[in-house]
């Protein structure tokens, strides 16, 4: 066996004996909650489409026109021909959407955190980060080049004390945070954090990818400076976007290499999102679902109330989450295991989404499923 081969053979081993090798399942997704995994027909709480636009009929006939009109592909990136007609519609209902003078869309949200953040820090600055923040916040900032301070979760007295400390000692600095945290489904204090963003000479990120179209906006929405997120949770599709001012929106589509040096979105996934943030604006009720559905879950097993469509079951080992992702499956359902590293060690969870299709009684046969589990692990 050579190096290389054999590097790859022992790193999946060590993975496959503490539980963390991940093998990809095929899934196809029906309409409604229902997905085949692996052959078998399950009700799915671990999908992010929370409004099931993904296969409204309103939203695929718009990407059929695209196509139709359009093709399937940009064909370059968009600073080249890829800027299709498209683009601009959507980029100004998303701007008006969040309240600010313009936006931009990117590949992915993602490509959006990896490219923004560095086309706004370097090795100067600061990027103060919430512990738990998605990936691709952490990816953008270690590219940036800037000092990273992590900041304990949605701790503004941690962060108070950490700008205190080190703020001054750097050129620009950033906080950035998820709006809704995409492994815990709680809400980051963006009141709080803009007025600790405005005292300390500090830009504020906040990545809203799993609240868009779901989550009411939070006081204080308003005053976060880079509104970024993703057209692939409920909006349905495929893409991501950062909503700020007219200045700033100018100098990401002329600094951020993500942006740059990408091929522009299919026409299909521009045309979608937009019939998608369509049929959002008009069925507010509809689009209160997930959330209800998940308060229903939290009052069942007497939790808080979830805060948005998410609702972690924190099991620590993960294998103990592997186990009970399985024991759920043999119920009928889909709930997939959590674990590091995309959670801390020791947080291994099974992740329940809600969306608008699930159906009251298999929330609360789910819900009594957990409940045992829970019973037993304590
Ligand atoms: C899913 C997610 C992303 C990534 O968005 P994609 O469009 O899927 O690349 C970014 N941030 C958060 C918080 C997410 O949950």
């Amino acid at each position: 066996m050579d190096s290389l081969e054999r590097f790859a053979t022992e790193k999946l081993a060590r993975l496959d004996a503490t539980g963390l090798k991940r093998t990809l399942a095929t899934t196809s997704r029906a309409s409604g909650a229902v997905v085949w995994h692996d052959g078998q027909r399950l009700i799915s709480f671990s999908c992010n489409d929370y409004l099931n636009l993904s296969t409204h009929p309103d939203v695929i006939a718009a990407a059929l026109g695209a196509t139709q009109a359009y093709g399937v592909g940009a064909g370059a990136s968009r600073a080249v021909t890829g800027n299709h007609p498209l683009y601009a519609a959507l980029e100004s209902r998303l701007a008006a959407l969040k309240g600010t003078q313009d936006a931009v869309v990117f590949g992915s949200g993602y490509l959006a955190n990896s490219g923004i953040i560095p086309a706004l820090l370097g090795t100067a600055d600061v990027a103060f980060v919430d512990a738990l923040a998605h990936a691709c916040i952490w990816a953008g900032a270690k590219r940036s080049g800037a000092k990273i301070i992590t900041f304990a979760h949605n701790s503004t007295a941690d962060l108070t004390n950490l700008l205190a400390a080190h703020r001054a000692q750097y050129r620009h600095a950033l906080i950035a945070t998820d709006t809704v945290f995409s492994m815990d489904g709680d809400l980051a204090p963006l009141d709080a954090l803009a007025d600790l963003a405005a005292a300390h000479d500090s830009w504020l990120l906040s990545d809203d990818a799993h609240g868009l179209g779901v989550v009411p906006r939070q006081p204080g929405a308003g005053r976060v400076q880079l509104q970024m997120g993703t057209l692939s949770k409920a909006i349905g599709g495929y893409g991501g976007y950062l909503c700020a001012s007219a200045n700033i929106i100018a100098l990401i589509r002329n600094r951020a290499s993500s942006f740059i040096y990408s091929t522009g979105l299919p026409p299909a996934s521009i045309a979608s999102a937009i019939a998608a943030l369509d049929f959002i604006a008009l069925n507010p009720a509809y689009a209160a679902l997930p959330l209800a559905k998940a308060q229903q879950f939290t009052a069942a097993l007497g939790l808080q109330p979830a805060q948005s469509p998410i609702v972690p079951v924190i099991l620590g080992d993960a294998r103990a989450a592997l186990a009970a992702s399985k024991m759920l499956q043999e119920h009928g359902f889909l709930v997939t295991a959590i674990r590091p590293p995309t959670v801390p060690y020791g947080t291994a969870r099974l992740r329940c989404t809600f969306s608008a299709a699930h159906g009251d009684a298999d929330i609360d046969r789910l819900a009594g499923l957990v409940a045992d589990l829970l019973a037993k692990k304590s």
